[in-house]
């Protein structure tokens, strides 16, 4: 697929430190495992591995698993499986930040014997009044000069489980008057009386994320830390950790912290939080729904990993927040589909057809492309017999020129199949139209003598005797576009699921498997439920319609 990858401004950066002698380009994708990733996460997943792909270097999966309340296996099995799904390898085996909690503990009782930490007794609440504004400095902790003995017996105490939760904090000791909040004695440890889904009970303090990331990222070794825009003001504290405990840890690189903006697509949630509220509430079918923006969700809705790597790379990578229009992602998977998915005509709204100088009883098996643009992959077989469905729209009763399907008298082509004409229309007592008497004209069908020739539409249809039931999902946003200030659970579409039952699909259906993508003629692309699909009841979701507005520049 040709898409032009645009400017990315870390490899700019790469290139020059490879100019003055980096040998290594180490990076790391560390995601929280407390929720399922999403089409966010995907565009750090291409950036962290691409960029290790790309530079000959490595690229770590670190779980960030450092708060125990919201962390879950489940999460780190899924995480794994997109993030393999995508078509990304990480080094060695995956990495969680849980494992080096003796080292972090380490690095803080070295801070505190180097006098750069102490316990603070503040609560909350004065914490907050201490940390002043963005205009004004912050006041010194009364306990800011406790002694380096009594800090290293305090910090002990609260290890060994001798204070509850909120009662104590460790601070690192840097300036309470400085510009960025962010360096005005952050608390680096704090106290939790939680189980951690890998190290149980054994720890009741745990680290924060500010402390424990940088630590990370020196003991593997990394390089570049990439990470989103809102972690810029956290770069001085970055450093100063990595700074101030260098010479006591050895670690085996200094890091560097490179920000970029987060990906933001409209009508799209790009929050964990919001999206695991969807699961929680039920509004959802799990995290996998195919209406979600998890990768999981798209997976099986019928998107690629191509599609989402090929968005990617096309977005590029920046340093100023924008919305990047859905349309785009679209765009990607219909040019990956379009060349890649096979050809199927199902009827969502069967209306049914006899074609009346057809020989009763008599089915015919006809040559239909597996895929237009690949000539080479061949043909399948479908059935054509006396009944057909086709669909209730692509029949009107009064209809002006430019309605090129079936109307009473005319004609129309079946694709892949005949020549039809509208001869009678039956209805039902209350006057709707439940069937419609045609007739063929045995000389159209490809290569025989009428085969060119010239009818302005051609519908796609099913044979009716062994046509499969389907049922047919059909998607839209979880979000309606118009999104004022308040909660987003008052901005839900209502109609995000539209099932369609009843749909009529080709018999070669049968073979159809979890995960398989159709473009139904017509219709849009489709893809076979993994949850609920059998072979007895087919169930598709709609993965993208046939055409969109977005067109790349
Ligand atoms: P959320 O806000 O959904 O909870 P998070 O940033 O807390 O996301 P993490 O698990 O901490 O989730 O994220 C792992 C990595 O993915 C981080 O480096 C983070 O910066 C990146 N990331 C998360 N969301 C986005 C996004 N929308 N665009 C780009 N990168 C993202
Ligand atoms: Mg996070």
């Amino acid at each position: 697929m040709s898409v032009t990858s645009t400017s990315n401004f870390v490899q700019a950066i790469i290139d020059e430190d490879i100019a003055n002698g980096a040998k290594e380009i180490y990076t790391r994708f560390p995601p929280e495992p407390n929720g399922y990733l999403h089409v966010g996460h995907a565009k750090s997943i291409c950036l962290n591995f691409g960029l290790a792909e790309r530079n000959n270097g490595k690229c770590n999966l670190r779980f960030d698993d450092t708060n125990p309340v919201k962390e879950d296996t489940e999460y780190v099995d899924s995480i794994k499986a997109d993030v393999e799904w995508l078509g990304f390898h990480w080094e060695g085996e995956e990495r969680y930040a849980s494992d080096y909690f003796p080292k972090f503990y380490e690095c803080a009782v070295q801070l505190i014997k180097d006098g750069k930490a102490f316990v603070c007794d503040l609560t909350a609440e004065e914490m907050r009044e201490y940390r002043g504004t963005l205009t004004e400095p912050g006041k010194e902790s009364p306990y800011r000069n406790r002694s380096v003995e009594e800090n290293l017996a305090l910090f002990e105490a609260m290890k060994n489980g001798e204070f509850p939760d909120g009662a104590k904090v460790l601070r690192a000791k840097i300036d309470m008057a400085s510009p960025n909040i962010n360096m005005r004695d952050p608390i680096i440890y704090r106290i939790a009386h939680a189980h951690h889904h890998r190290t149980g009970d054994a720890w009741c303090i745990y680290p924060m994320y500010d402390f424990a990331h940088p630590i990370s990222d020196a003991i593997e070794g990394i390089s570049h830390s990439v990470c989103t825009l809102e972690f810029e003001d956290h770069r001085p504290l970055y450093d100063w950790v990595l700074d101030n405990l260098a010479e006591f840890a050895q670690f085996p690189s200094r890091p560097h912290q490179y920000e970029f903006a987060r990906l933001e697509l409209n009508n799209t949630i790009t929050s964990k939080r919001k999206l695991k509220k969807l699961v929680d509430e039920g509004i959802v079918d799990g995290w996998d729904d195919p209406r979600m923006p998890t990768i999981s969700g798209m997976r099986r809705r019928g998107y690629t990993p191509e599609a989402i790597r090929n968005f990617c790379d096309m977005i590029g990578v920046s340093k100023s927040n924008s919305r990047v229009e859905f349309g785009m992602l679209e765009y990607c998977l219909r040019e990956d589909l379009n060349m890649n998915a096979r050809r199927a005509m199902v009827v969502l709204d069967p209306l049914k057809i006899t074609i009346t100088n057809y020989p009763e009883g008599q089915i015919e098996y006809l040559d239909a492309e597996i895929n237009p643009n690949k000539p080479e992959l061949g043909t399948y077989k479908i059935p054509f017999g006396r009944e057909i469905y086709i669909e209730q729209e692509d029949f009107k009763e009064e209809a002006n020129n430019k309605f090129f399907r079936l109307k009473p008298g005319k004609e129309v082509r079946l694709k892949h199949a005949y020549i039809i004409q509208c001869d009678e229309v039956v209805k039902d007592e209350a006057g709707n139209i439940i069937e419609l008497k045609c007739s063929y004209d045995p000389t159209t069908r490809s290569g025989m003598e009428n085969a060119n020739r010239k009818v302005k539409g051609t519908l796609h249809w099913v044979e009716a005797t062994t046509a499969l039931d389907a049922e047919v999902h059909m998607l839209d946003f979880l979000l309606l576009p118009e999104q004022g200030e308040g909660d987003f659970m008052e901005y839900l579409n209502p109609n995000s699921l539209v099932v369609k039952a009843g749909c009529k699909a080709t018999p070669d259906m049968k073979e159809a498997k979890a995960g398989d993508k159709f473009q139904f003629l017509r219709n849009g692309y489709f893809c076979v439920d993994s949850r609920y699909s059998t072979p007895e009841h087919l169930v598709f979701n709609e993965t993208v319609s046939l055409k969109g507005n977005y067109k790349p520049e």
